[in-house]
């Protein structure tokens, strides 16, 4: 399969992308462009974005049926064919495809068509440049294999198969790039937009720490990285934040304030969360890219493809992230428990998390997690924020009943060595073995001792809440709650315009029993105007006047209707509980890096 694409109208957003198949299916060929790219489970139908379609062979058109949504059947034909088309490419995120003067990215879901029956051939792309003079100095930056190109530099690149070819996003503009290397691997970190005085040689210096701590974690012995070359391309905007792993590569979008300045050594708080964002996708270069739920060791990306172990997938991730951190050095144990804190805090505010289990979040991500709605808060668990919680329940639960022999850690190391190391090493018959749906149970049994059923029945498969309080009591962490705690309407609220909006009324709290609901805007408190500010506060600084359980009358428009209620104040829905390390404590968290034999002669 010889693909080309080139970015043909930059104002119009639109790439030109031909497919040549040498040898077309005799009954006439199938074209199809998937319909959810891998990572984000959601059905987006990319194909929508093809805009003009036509096939030729021989010199002559041919004719291409529409299938279905996302399918094309060209009619028989004995020679070559040649199919081209343009896509709108307009999503500035990290899951499809964007094009304007500044820069040019691309997701292969989005642009390459499948020759369905030739996926496991070899897929050629040759990536040109744009007419436009004012691209002169454009450059390439991609994971794709080179064929015939230099570094950085446009001309043809090769996958093995056509899942190799999704898997590499590009990254096309006058980008600021810097490269280094971790336990002997390039790495390239490339930064597209415009970011007055950044500081790149720091943002280096900390991912360096944070790629090698995770290929010391999964190889301890060799520090072996899964990959020949690893790229960060991020694009930096004004208001943005995401991620999107792929085998070699992750395409991250992050807000202009998160990216550090030179001359300012603080950590801030964007600063850290973009950190938090790069050892997340990192990770995923072995949990879920190579350690694969089963269904996912062959991708069918012309629907939804269910699994129950996106717990273990994001959740586990979501738990290393953050502690790649600490073990790297970046943030120090005090700053690694305020994030745990907000994460239990974040995940104890919804109630949907006492009627979905995380297996189940997981199973219905397609439908529920990826498309929320004002009452999500109230209907789901988050298989993220809630995994890295059992993560962090079954990692302190291992350490606790092993005296500190055994944790977590070696269940990663053992589903890496069973499902993952050798993922695309192995030829085409042996090949692609994913975890299966129930296996967590017996291989971490089986690598520490513990019997862990009874938890992953109540906290994976159950809605109960895990029981930090007590499984970090051992460990000298206390966890505590603010007194006095805060009177709150059990609201989040939004800012509208210059309105402050309802936008979720948690289920049984203040606001919910008053009668008050999302989208309702609120006018005033006992007679004192509400307004954006309040929204930017969370209505903090209305409500610090009053205690738990006063009574306040409030003034709400639904639609253009005047509402007035009676609210009976309650304890804030977010109560803060931090976890705190007690004094004096020699820690024996699970934060502290493990000691590595130096690595093996080479
Ligand atoms: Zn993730």
């Amino acid at each position: 399969m010889a693909y080309t694409i080139v970015p043909k109208d930059l104002a119009g957003h639109l790439f030109e992308v031909s497919l040549t198949v040498q040898h077309p299916d005799p009954a006439g060929q199938v074209l199809s462009l998937p319909v959810w790219i891998p990572g984000s489970y959601m059905v987006r139908e990319f194909a929508r974005n093809i805009i003009r379609i036509e096939a030729r062979s021989g010199g002559k058109k041919v004719a291409l049926k529409k299938l279905s949504k996302t399918s094309w059947k060209a009619a028989a034909c004995k020679e070559a064919l040649e199919v081209r088309y343009e896509v709108y490419a307009w999503d500035l995120s990290v899951r499809a495809a964007h094009l304007d003067q500044s820069h040019a990215f691309f997701n292969g879901t989005s642009v390459f068509l499948c020759a369905e029956g030739k996926e496991r051939e070899a897929h050629v792309v040759d990536i040109q440049r744009a007419p436009d003079a004012a691209c002169k100095t454009w450059r390439v930056a991609t994971s794709l294999p080179e064929l015939k190109a230099k570094r950085y530099g446009f001309g043809t690149y090769i996958a093995a198969d056509y899942d190799e070819l999704i898997d590499h996003p590009v990254e096309i503009g006058e980008f600021a790039i810097a490269s280094f290397d971790a336990c002997g691997i390039p790495h390239d970190f490339v930064i597209t937009g415009r970011v007055p005085n950044m500081d790149m040689d720091r943002m280096v210096a900390d991912v360096k720490k944070i790629c090698e701590a995770q290929i010391a974690f999964f190889e301890p012995k060799t520090r072996k990285a899964p990959m020949d070359r690893y790229v960060f391309m991020t694009m930096v905007v004004g208001e943005g934040y995401g991620g999107l792993e792929h085998r070699a590569s992750t395409a991250l979008i992050c807000n202009r304030n998160d990216i550090p300045v030179k001359h300012n050594p603080e950590m801030s708080e964007g600063y850290k969360a973009f950190l938090g964002l790069c050892s997340h996708e990192y990770f995923h270069t072995w949990n879920v890219k190579r350690i694969k739920p089963a269904v996912f060791a062959d991708y069918d990306l012309r629907q939804e493809s269910y699994t129950s172990l996106l717990w273990l997938f994001e959740g586990f991730t979501s738990y290393y992230d953050d502690l790649m951190l600490v073990r790297s050095g970046l943030i120090d144990e005090a700053a690694y428990l305020k994030l745990v804190s907000k994460t239990i805090n974040g995940v104890l505010r919804g109630s949907g998390r006492l009627k979905q289990s995380v297996a189940e979040s997981s199973f219905d991500a397609w439908t529920k997690y990826y498309r929320q709605d004002e009452n999500s808060p109230n209907a789901i668990v988050s298989y993220y924020t809630k995994g890295s919680l059992v993560a962090l329940g079954l990692d302190l639960t291992i350490r606790a009943e092993t005296a500190g022999k055994k944790s977590l850690d070696d269940v990663m190391r053992a589903l890496w060595q069973r499902y993952g190391r050798d993922f695309y090493t192995l030829t085409a018959e042996g090949k692609q073995q994913g975890v299966p749906e129930l296996a967590f149970a017996e291989i971490a049994e089986e690598v520490t001792g513990v019997d862990l059923r009874k938890f992953l029945s109540k906290h994976v498969y159950g809605t109960e809440d895990v029981p930090l309080a007590k499984l970090y009591a051992p460990f000298g962490v206390s966890l505590e709650v603010p007194v006095p705690v805060k009177a709150g309407l059990g609201v989040r609220v939004v800012k509208d315009g210059n309105d402050c909006k309802i936008a979720s009324a948690f289920e049984g709290r203040a606001a919910h029993l008053a009668g008050l609901s999302a989208l309702d805007i609120l006018v005033a408190i006992n007679g004192l105007r509400v307004t954006a500010a309040d929204a930017a506060d969370g209505l903090n600084s209305q409500l610090a006047r009053y205690r738990v359980g006063e009574t306040v009358e409030i003034h709400a428009f639904r639609r253009d209707e005047l509402i007035i209620v009676k609210a009976t104040l309650q304890a804030d829905d977010v109560p803060a509980q931090q976890l705190r390390l007690l004094d004096g404590t020699k820690a024996a968290l699970q934060t502290h890096r493990p000691t590595f034999r130096k690595a093996g002669k080479r």
